[in-house]
């Protein structure tokens, strides 16, 4: 039997079985809750991996000044802020941090790419808003809020993850958390390992959730079908069973930033989301609000 070399535990606490899924990565699927997550070979390919995902997007100079509002900023962006301590973590440039501000909260960032957050301290003024240095988000502890979009899904744990966020949280205070899940078919070239660890399904993120001293007060589903059809194209230009990422991809769909292009794309995104929700398929993304139980 196939024996994964850090763990075989599912977000929600159950025992996977390790399949190969390609040369250097097992596949573990949760037989309870459907999330899915791999795993290297072997510890010395990790650390390898870890270097080689160094040279991935997030330190591209154009990358850094696209404030990427994405689908879970615009759905976390439609709650009430005001007056609220909130930190991002993972917060990148701190785009929507400065998002966050501009709604009145007390709005903080974390991240550990130091290039992004001096290019967002410069940018957008955020300066001691934004800290690479985790003892200083601990000092400014607790907050009302603490936001994960898209963090979780590169983890190697998660749920250790979840508990040292939820140390930051006030009681009775919440915890937004987005990521990809399973149902998606046509993965991004970036949904592989080692940049995405984790395809979580709602139920587990429930359980974790609810195992970890939280109610899940909301669960949004992303539909998205531009991003599946730009994906679905993606797969098939550069070879559909291409399994692991590393950057070398010979075709990139376009970002679509700004402008009528951009008018227009968010238009075929609103009539693709009815038509898949009329349809009932359920692509690509998920975010959950949960409360912090009383203790
Ligand atoms: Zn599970």
């Amino acid at each position: 039997m196939l024996q994964p070399t850090r763990s075989s535990e599912c977000i929600c606490g159950n025992n996977c079985d390790a399949k190969p899924f390609s040369q250097n990565f097992l596949v573990l699927k949760c037989a309870k809750c459907g999330t899915e997550h791999f795993e290297p070979v072997s510890m010395a390919s990790k650390v390898e991996f870890a270097y080689e995902a160094e040279n991935d997007k997030y330190g591209d100079e154009r990358y850094l000044d696209g404030d990427e509002l994405r689908w879970a900023h615009h759905r976390i962006g439609e709650m009430s802020w005001k007056f609220k301590r909130v930190l991002e973590i993972g917060c990148f440039t701190g785009f929507f941090v400065k998002r966050l501000v501009e709604m009145g909260a007390d709005a903080y960032g974390f991240d550990k790419n130091l290039k992004a957050v001096d290019f967002g301290r410069k940018k957008f003024g955020l300066n001691e808003r934004l800290s690479i240095r985790q003892a200083e988000i601990h000092d400014n502890a607790p907050y009302d809020a603490v936001v994960l979009v898209d963090v979780l899904e590169h983890m190697d744990d998660p749920v250790m993850f979840l508990r040292e966020s939820t140390r930051l949280i006030e009681s009775g205070g919440q915890i937004v958390i987005s990521g990809p899940t399973v149902e998606r078919r046509f993965f991004d070239k970036s949904d592989f390992p080692p940049h995405h660890i984790w395809r979580f399904s709602r139920d587990g993120m429930k359980t974790m959730l609810e195992n970890n001293g939280f109610t899940v007060e909301k669960v949004v589903v992303e539909r998205d079908g531009m991003l599946f059809l730009r994906n679905l194209l993606g797969r098939i230009l550069n070879g559909y069973w291409k399994k692991e990422f590393y950057g070398d991809v010979k075709f990139s769909a376009p970002e679509i930033r700004g402008g009528v292009a951009s008018l227009l794309y968010s238009y075929g995104q609103a009539a693709s989301d009815a038509l898949m929700k009329f349809l009932g398929l359920s692509y690509c993304s998920t975010l959950v609000v949960a409360r912090k139980n009383n203790s």
